[in-house]
């Protein structure tokens, strides 16, 4: 794949411009849901997973292309159902190979994917929600008024549209579909975070929905340990996770008192501290090799005191824990300034000597907006009746 403009834009409106047309999208079923489908139609059930597989493990974007299916069950499917992916109106490529798309979704709502490519992996970002109802007063994405949340079948239509552009599906012949997967460690998306746009914890169903689709083994094939999911702290959500996927956990702590932590991150004032640290304590497998991440923005004169870090080691003794110091991403006519590196660097030696790996996040992408904090779009909420029906808005 090539991309002709380093670090500019390239509008593509391929698809879905006359979406109203087309059939519903079959893509984002769940098994269930596939399993209904073709029972249905008078079909073995034993079909329904191999259009599992074809669909998640294999990446087919019509049914033509579905060998392992009858031509009479291939056809009566492509009249009822469709397979289109999302329009992708903007890639960007940063000066460190970081690449970010802008995808627009059946009714017009746009929200952003990112790929971060590493010497051993490969991790890609998506984004939960169009939008954020959170307010974080550092994150850029929060000055957007929320638009929606995403539906289960375009959380993964985000790792679709990015396979599709890195061509990093299954190579694998139909034939060899029951065989085991190939080596997940040779595939260019490596690992999952849901840290994109939005609250995940605010949109529990089709994130778990998509989440169980990306951990499947005859689907995308995610291992649960390389999906993080990252929330400012919506706790009955996060003890609710742990029962039913016990993914990564990644925290946005950002303070280490309610006082300074009501301001920047104003969920806090539902949610406090101490009860935010319990529940990760009581989040099940904690252990070393999984542990959760607390992340902490370095904001200058704010929430970089090097007492802050001192009582940031008080607060999570005990929890298996790793603190990624993110350096302040700004964004335009944002109101803060990121800390000096010389006390970050100060700030991280007194986490690291409490025994915590400490790592100062190097920023990646932060020349097109693709770093932590820096998405937006300009979508805008529409009236419910001009939603597609099958992508309705939902409460939150
Ligand atoms: N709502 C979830 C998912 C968003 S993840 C959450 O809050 O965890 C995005 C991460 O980037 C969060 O840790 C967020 O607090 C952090 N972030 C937001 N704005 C930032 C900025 N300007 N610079 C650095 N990190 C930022």
């Amino acid at each position: 794949m090539t991309y002709p403009l380093r670090q500019s834009s390239m509008q593509q409106n391929y698809l879905h411009q006359n979406s109203s047309q087309h059939n519903p999208s079959m893509f984002g079923f769940s098994r269930e849901e596939l399993l209904k489908t073709i029972t249905a139609r008078q079909q073995p059930s034993y079909r329904a997973k191999q259009l599992f597989q074809n669909l998640y493990a294999r990446g087919e974007k019509n049914f033509d292309s579905m060998t392992s299916l009858p031509i009479a069950l291939r056809n009566q499917l492509s009249q009822e159902f469709s397979l289109l992916r999302p329009s992708i109106v903007d890639r960007q490529e940063s000066n460190d190979g970081t690449k970010k798309w802008l995808l627009q979704f059946i009714d017009g709502a746009r929200a952003e994917t990112v790929y971060i490519p590493e010497k051993n992996r490969g991790t890609l970002c998506l984004s939960s929600q169009v939008g954020c109802t959170l307010n974080c007063r550092f994150c850029h994405t929060g000055t957007q008024k929320l638009v929606r949340n995403l539906s289960a079948q375009e959380i993964l239509e985000q790792v679709a549209c990015v396979k599709d552009e890195l061509n990093d599906w299954q190579q694998t012949s139909n034939k060899s579909l029951n065989e085991p997967l190939e080596n997940p460690l040779s595939r260019k998306i490596t690992n999952i975070v849901m840290m994109g746009m939005g609250e995940p914890l605010y949109n529990f169903e089709n994130v778990a929905t998509a989440l169980n689709i990306l951990i499947d083994a005859e689907g995308f094939c995610f291992s649960r340990r390389k999906i993080t999911l990252s929330t400012a702290g919506v706790v009955p959500m996060i003890t609710r996770l742990g029962k039913v996927l016990a993914v990564q956990l990644a925290i946005s702590l950002h303070a280490v008192s309610d006082e300074i932590r009501d301001k920047i991150v104003p969920l806090n004032r539902k949610y406090p501290l101490n009860e935010l640290l319990q529940a990760c304590r009581d989040y099940p497998r904690l252990k070393n090799s999984e542990r959760i991440t607390f992340e902490y923005v370095m904001l200058d004169q704010i929430n970089d005191h090097l007492s802050h870090a001192r009582k940031l080691v008080q607060l999570i003794r005990g929890i298996p824990a790793k603190i990624n110091l993110i350096p302040f991403n700004p964004w335009p006519n944002s109101p803060y300034r990121c800390s000096p590196a010389k006390r970050m660097h100060e700030f991280a030696e007194i986490i690291q000597k409490a025994g915590y790996a400490a790592p100062l996040r190097r920023p990646r992408g932060s020349d097109i907006l693709a770093a932590c904090g820096q998405l937006r779009t300009e979508s805008i909420k529409k009236r419910k009746s001009e939603t597609h029906e099958h992508q309705p808005y939902q409460k939150i």
